[in-house]
């Protein structure tokens, strides 16, 4: 019989050095880490790497999280949101005018079909509604954008 295996030891010192990193480690893993860099210089070295390297980011982080914020910054936030929220209802009353004008050019164009299949031969000149429901969609969809300006 052979003892553990040392790089299966080794890889798990890995695992649990990173654990310790991110502060999951539970006790006994905290224990058989230490045990293991006890015995094992390797795996010492790059424990000290890792954690040098920790505190560097650690410390950067916390020096850019305390940094001051530009003047004027949440002001800035606040009117770009509410400028986004003004665009967003203006596009979605223009997208309810149109269909609202869909709705009725159909609603026209049906009914000068129907109008002009039911009037004697000659009564109106073909493409008649078409040109009034063209003329409604103007007046309901184009007409209020631009005035409303
Ligand atoms: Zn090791």
């Amino acid at each position: 019989m052979t003892g553990p295996n040392p790089n299966l030891a080794c890889a798990r010192s890995g695992l649990l050095d990173s654990l310790r990193s991110d502060g999951a480690a539970t006790p006994d893993q905290l224990a058989e880490l230490a045990a293991h860099h006890a015995a094992c210089a390797a795996c010492r070295g790059q424990h000290l790497v890792a954690a040098r390297v920790d505190r560097a980011v650690g410390d950067r982080l916390r020096r850019r999280a305390a940094g001051s914020v530009p003047s004027g910054f949440a002001g800035a936030v606040v009117a770009a949101a509410v400028a986004q929220r003004a665009q967003a209802l203006a596009e979605n009353r223009f997208l309810r005018r149109a269909a609202a004008a869909a709705v009725l050019v159909a609603l026209v164009a049906g009914g000068s079909m129907l109008t002009q299949s039911a009037a004697p031969d000659g009564a109106r000149p073909l493409g008649e509604g078409v040109a009034s429901a063209r003329d409604a969609a103007r007046t309901v969809v184009f007409r209020p954008r631009f005035e409303g300006r």
